[in-house]
């Protein structure tokens, strides 16, 4: 506060907004607002004309602007920060370094419960000033505000009695005397709960059981009384009242009517109150003990002298070799002294067992943030995390925005995984490389895991940059399963293949039936079949928006578009030639599917992909329903290969290797070992029962597939890096990709030469490759060309050469020759 001997300063509050706009924003901060408000804090502000939005202190100072008039901050929404100094530096780091603007950032961390919902209020402008301009009635309008500070349009309608008011409104709009806003109202609602208990004076036993007597006249108070106790037995333990009972007991009771009930209340007999409880289940603690195995004490002992050194180690630890409670005993010393922790994992890893896993460790001290969530439970785990109650949170990747102010440990679990990049929309970060930067500023550590680490966390674990440490034994001794390669060519050629399917595979699958042996089925393309094609005259059906056939779903009696979602019924006859010869061709997880139906009609069989695990639970419940025994066969998409921990499989058939390793991408060979080796990897757990895998492929001689079935990581890094360092692709140089949208393809086509011929200018023909179109070149109906720019890790100068992209993306975005044109920058591409 400012004593009267002090000139008053006039202060000014830098905002972010959540729009997209490049830089902060400055307001006035009213007076009587002033002692009050704090970096972190939300206000709401005017922005535009018309629209009023929440935004986020960034600064505080006495700066006015110097380019324009700033506009007074509406209200203060919170008297403490509800985003941390930490936070926004991370915000701020967040847009420079992936080239976005921070709003863009703010919007992408807070759940929508912390931005305000929309309810059309009016206020007083408070940069109006009464003027002679107003019309009666306008005036009456304006003098009753001031009263009431808002009122609605309902309000205004009644107090100058006519329906019609938008006419008043408007003028008073114009003339500046009010401002509409979105009521301010929290979106957020804590969970509570109604409870009863009885009034303390009766808790005694003699007080009991007068009570009881006095009601004898009536016996349906008498009942609910009897049914109190008869839950909550205060006449042995008077303490046991104080917690109270569900109402809920009572209303859900066919022989209770509210009203005794009611009565009882009022006649102070039973007192009502609420509670507020958290949304997420409180599993309790168990103090399972788990002692760690000789190999996982050593790597706990390496991890913490890497640490004494390091700010990053990666774990490279086989499949099955117990990561997680290396993991566990990390967690549990940090948070002993004091600090925070954070854990990632991958998206759809997050649902299940190994969240099951944490929480019988740390109990509901542990947060979990997760995007099938309601949002109401995102705001819980924020304001859990500022008011202390969860010192750990294990989330998916947007965690990282969440409000940490002192973490000691973040770890990143299955650090390889793409899904831990953001593509659309921006901010496109990468949540492992902001994991480590923000540790970094937390003066925390990370811990990078995985059985099979992306090539740029090997290489900086080689190069010593990272530390690194192995685990190169299943727990409990279970041994890596065992491969074989079948040769799909020779298969075929002796006619044994059925359809998909070859007679090795279906040999192996009988037996596993008969001998009551789990098994999952690898092909990672959804769908019936990729395409229908005439087998006349050839003839596709292709998605009008975008440049890639139609994927045939049976089920559903739909060709869909994957890209775009765009649908269509299943041609009957060929429009092309009218031939009633549609053949589908290729094939996908729904095809799989039916034919195992087909083959083994006895076999109880699950699919699991995206078109199977939309709803909230399916996810988990077919894990569940595998885990229990109740399926045979589990054909999935890349997405039974995600963390899962099964006691009872041991056969895996992968399909279509092949198409992995040939994919026309740098990555192909990384992306094919990792995924093969990740799903290989949920066979044969149990020491006692070693598992098998099945690889179908045309070319069983592919270096890659023998380095695969040897688990030769080293082998496939080896001669990957290489190759990386010859051409210089990551981690040698770091990708921005640059990508040009636009409706007209000619015009698409003409901003991007003209972008690649700039920064080519500049940066140099090696470094500027483009444009070219992408695989699919036309998505949404828009036409895409890319532009890749590789810069070296070492000679370039990283910033300068972003801030030089960026203007050159502002030069075509404002060239007034390139109408609507769009422009998307990604950097650290995947
Ligand atoms: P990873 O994540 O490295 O693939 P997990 O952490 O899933 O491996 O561990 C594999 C299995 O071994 C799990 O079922 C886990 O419960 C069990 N396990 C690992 N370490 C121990 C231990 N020290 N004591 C008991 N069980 C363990
Ligand atoms: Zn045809
Ligand atoms: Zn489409």
């Amino acid at each position: 506060m400012t004593s009267i001997f002090e000139e008053e300063i006039t202060l000014f509050a830098d905002l972010i907004l959540p729009v997209p706009i490049p830089s902060l924003f400055t307001y006035r901060v009213p007076r009587e607002m002033s002692g009050m408000i704090k970096v972190g804090a939300r206000v709401i502000v005017q922005f535009g004309q018309k629209r009023v939005i929440t935004a986020v202190v960034a600064n505080i100072h006495s700066n006015p602007p110097s380019k324009y008039q700033a506009k007074y901050i509406l209200e203060l929404l919170d008297d403490e920060p509800i985003v941390t100094k930490r936070q926004l530096e991370l915000f701020n780091w967040v847009s420079e370094y992936y080239l976005c603007n921070i709003g863009d950032v703010l919007n992408i961390a807070l759940p929508a419960g912390l931005k305000i919902t929309s309810q059309s209020r009016i206020q007083i402008n408070p940069e109006f000033e009464y003027d002679d301009l107003l019309t009666d009635q306008e005036r009456i309008v304006v003098d009753e505000i001031k009263k009431h500070q808002t009122l609605s349009y309902e309000e205004v309608e009644r107090l100058l009695q006519r329906s019609n008011i938008t006419a008043i409104i408007k003028s008073l709009v114009g003339k500046r005397a009010v401002i509409l806003f979105e009521e301010v109202k929290e979106r957020y609602k804590p969970k509570v709960v109604r409870k009863i208990r009885l009034n303390a004076s009766y808790t005694s036993n003699d007080a009991l059981s007068k009570l009881a007597g006095s009601l004898d006249k009536t016996p349906k108070q008498q009942e609910i009384l009897l049914k109190y106790l008869s839950y909550i037995p205060v006449y042995n333990n008077p303490d046991l009242n104080q917690k109270g009972l569900d109402k809920s007991i009572f209303s859900q009771d066919d022989n209770v009517s509210d009203a005794s009930l009611n009565t009882l209340i009022k006649k102070g007999i039973f007192e009502q109150f609420e509670i507020f409880i958290s949304r997420f289940d409180d599993i309790p603690a168990s103090n399972a003990v788990i002692t760690l195995t000789e190999t996982q004490k050593k790597a706990s002992q390496q991890i913490h002298e890497f640490f004494a050194e390091k700010e990053v180690v990666l774990l490279h630890g086989i499949t099955g070799s117990g990561k997680t409670e290396v993991y566990i005993e990390l967690i549990k010393q940090v948070l002993e002294s004091g600090l925070q922790v954070l854990f990632l994992l991958p998206e759809i890893a997050l649902t299940t067992q190994i969240v099951v896993r944490l929480r019988k460790v740390f109990g509901d001290t542990m947060g979990i943030y997760h995007s099938k969530f309601s949002d109401n439970e995102r705001v819980e785990v924020w304001k859990g995390i500022l008011d202390g109650k969860f010192q750990f949170v294990v989330g998916v990747r947007s965690a990282v925005f969440l409000p940490f102010d002192n973490l000691g440990l973040i770890i990143v679990d299955e650090e390889h995984e793409t899904s831990y990049k953001q593509h659309d929309p921006a901010p496109r970060y990468n949540a492992r490389d902001v994991a480590v930067i923000m540790s970094y500023m937390h003066k925390g550590k990370t811990l990078l895991g995985s059985a099979t680490p992306s090539l740029e966390s090997y290489y900086h674990a080689q190069t010593g940059r990272y530390g690194f440490v192995e685990m190169k034994q299943r727990f409990g001794n279970a041994a890596l399963p065992t491969f074989e390669l079948i040769d799909t060519k020779k298969e075929k050629k002796s006619k044994k293949m059925k359809n998909e399917f070859s007679s090795v595979l279906i040999d192996h699958l009988k037996l596993n039936l008969q001998n009551k042996e789990q098994t999952i089925l690898f092909q990672n393309r959804r769908g019936y079949s990729p395409y229908l094609q005439c087998e006349i005259c050839n003839w596709i059906p292709e998605c009008a928006n975008c440049d890639v056939s139609l994927t045939y779903h049976m089920k559903a009696g739909e060709v869909r578009c994957h890209y775009c979602g765009h649908k269509e019924e299943v041609p009957r006859t060929c429009p092309q030639c009218g031939s009633t010869q549609v053949k589908t061709m290729g094939y996908g997880t729904e095809k799989i599917e039916d034919e195992i139906h087909s083959m083994f009609p006895e076999a109880r069989v699950q699919r699991m992909d995206l078109d199977t695990t939309r709803a909230k639970n399916a996810y988990q419940q077919i894990i569940s329903e595998f885990e229990e025994g109740g399926i045979d066969i589990l054909v999935g998409t890349q997405m039974v290969s995600k963390g899962l921990d099964f006691d009872n499989v041991s056969i895996v058939g992968i399909f279509d290797a092949d198409r992995m390793i040939h994919f026309p991408e740098f990555r192909a060979s990384e992306r094919a070992f990792q995924m093969l080796t990740q799903v290989s990897g949920r066979a044969g757990r149990r020491a006692e029962k070693p598992g098998k895998v099945l690889i179908q492929t045309s070319n069983p001689g592919q270096k890659l597939l023998e380095r695969i079935i040897n688990n030769d990581y080293e082998g496939m890094y080896a001669s990957e890096i290489e190759e990386r360092e010859k051409f210089h692709y990551p981690p040698f140089t770091r990708l921005i990709k640059v990508t040009v949208r636009h409706v007209d393809e000619a015009t698409s086509s003409k901003a991007a030469k003209i972008l690649a011929e700039k920064l080519t200018a500049n940066l140099g023909a090696s470094r500027v490759l483009g444009p070219q179109p992408p695989l699919v070149e036309r998505v949404r109906n828009q036409f895409l060309f890319d532009i890749l720019i590789k810069l070296e890790r070492e000679k370039i100068n990283f910033k300068a050469a972003k801030s030089f992209i960026q203007e050159k993306v502002i030069d075509i975005l404002t060239d007034k020759t390139l109408k609507s044109i769009q422009v998307v920058i990604d950097v650290d591409c995947l």
